[in-house]
């Protein structure tokens, strides 16, 4: 019988077995950024520690970073302090940054694949729980904890817990207007935000097959919010071609043998697998979130649940949320009034996400009550963003176009919601004052649709946006 993916990288970064039953893992890339590492580094200090890889380890700025401007001193002096203490404690323990004065810098699960730091067939950690990104590449990645990113800062290892593997297979093809954003919101529906709990996602199937990079990233980023400890994609001929030529990807020669090796690592034909489901990809719509957690997601010609409608144990969560958003059950999803449009984040801040969004409000107007906001993924997207004129179509549709960060994924940054406002978001999490207000409220769903909500004032379905626009 043939091993999975995640066995293969598994058994290659295997150090040895804990007395706990847990694998010392071997740790081949440590990204690390301003929020998760101050603590880690202090503690390096006091013990006299000195980085154990620092090759292997790479450092950038994104959670704090003013995205309106990015003079320095920040006028937030605890975000000055974050970002002073990264740029020390990289030069001291030497450890390269991409901070604001690099072309590269940006959200650091969008420049650890743009840079080719991220590779098939490697273990990946970092302090943010959206590093299940990188499994896009066929890599196995996982957020860590501050103590945890001591312990890779000074050992190179994690003590993980095995791992179950659940092949999710996506049948059939997407239809125009239906994105990976909606493909990994219906999944986290269908299995919950705990079903993942114990397992790695394995996402398979002819339309993940078909999907980009950039889709792959966005599918494998909120395996987290399911529960998963981490998500992958086996490596293919997209994954080589994307990587080909990046800066930190081998060349020449040394990039044929690599992939020769990165395929091996793919799945065997005959891996057994602990849990297996299929979805239908055919029968997928557009996806909006109406709670407060991802799994909390309807279909946009589906109506919000009540308690009613949902088992026993799930009624006082779902009572709960209502009272939160402020919505009916029963009431359509499309048609919620939105005040705040966020087109950005490690989820789906990506050139192609802006330029589908941009296809969307090409030659059309944002609602007049409505506060739109497309903040770039890093400033290479940011730059190829211009490059092809986007920032314009985003302005002249009354957005505004902003440096690359995390912004309003979360309320770490001057980037945030006020009061009651309702945003349509393409981010990764609609928890209770996520954005930065306590009261504030969050509806997930794709870069598009937030356009289209954007335009349209409220929740709307995209499809009858598509090709309606200004012709280009
Ligand atoms: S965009 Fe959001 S989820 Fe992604 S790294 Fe930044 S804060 Fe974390």
């Amino acid at each position: 019988m043939g091993s999975t993916l995640l066995q293969k990288v598994w058994d290659l970064h295997d150090v040895r077995r804990l007395p706990t039953g847990q694998t010392q893992l071997f740790i081949g890339l440590h990204l690390v950024h301003e929020v998760t590492s101050p603590q880690a580094f202090d503690m390096l200090r006091l013990r006299g520690q000195h980085l154990a890889f620092p090759d292997r380890t790479f450092a950038t700025v994104d959670h704090i970073v003013p995205t309106d401007g990015q003079l320095r001193p920040f006028a937030d002096d605890m975000a000055e302090q974050m970002m002073a203490a990264l740029e020390r404690n990289c030069r001291e323990f030497g450890v390269p940054l991409f901070g604001l004065d690099s072309d590269e810098q940006g959200i650091v699960h969008v420049i650890g694949p743009e840079l080719g730091l991220t590779q098939p067939g490697m273990t990946i950690a970092c302090g943010d729980s959206h590093t299940s990104t990188h499994g896009a590449f066929g890599a196995v990645a996982f957020g860590i904890g501050t103590s945890q990113v001591r312990d890779v800062l000074a050992s190179q290892c994690l003590a993980m817990e095995p791992l179950k593997v659940r092949r999710i297979l996506v049948d059939g093809r997407l239809a125009p207007g239906v994105y990976a954003k909606d493909v990994i919101l219906a999944i986290i529906r269908r299995l919950g935000v705990q079903g993942g709990v114990g397992f790695a996602y394995e996402y398979a199937g002819p339309v993940v097959e078909r999907m980009t990079m950039d889709e792959r990233m966005t599918l494998c980023n909120m395996s987290i919010e399911g529960g998963a400890r981490a998500g992958y994609v086996n490596p293919d001929d997209t994954t080589f071609a994307y990587l080909k030529g990046r800066r930190f990807a081998p060349s020449g020669e040394a990039f044929e043998r690599a992939v020769a090796w990165w395929r091996s690592m793919a799945s065997d034909a005959d891996a057994a697998y602990d849990h297996e489901i299929h979805l239908d990809g055919d029968a997928l719509r557009p996806m909006v979130t109406w709670g407060i957690n991802p799994g909390q997601s309807a279909a946009i010609d589906e109506r919000v649940p009540g308690p009613s409608d949902v088992a026993d144990g799930d009624r006082a969560g779902v009572a709960d949320a209502l009272a939160y958003m402020g919505l009916e059950a029963g009431a359509a999803v499309a048609g919620t009034k939105v005040d705040v449009a966020f087109i950005g984040s490690c989820t789906n801040g990506r050139l192609s996400d802006l330029q589908e969004a941009a296809r969307i409000v090409r030659g059309r107007r944002i609602a007049r009550h409505v506060r739109g906001l497309v903040v770039p993924g890093s400033k290479r997207v940011r730059d190829a963003a211009e490059r092809e004129g986007l920032h314009e179509v985003f302005r002249e549709a009354g957005f505004e176009w902003r440096e690359a960060g995390c912004s309003m994924c979360l309320a770490m940054n001057p980037d945030r919601l006020d009061g009651r406002e309702m945003c349509a978001s393409s981010s990764n999490r609609n928890f209770k004052g996520r954005q930065g207000s306590p009261t504030g409220r969050t509806l997930l769903m794709s870069p598009a649709m937030v356009a289209a909500a954007a335009v349209a004032g409220e929740v709307t379905d995209v499809r009858r946006m598509l090709g309606q626009g200004s012709g280009s």
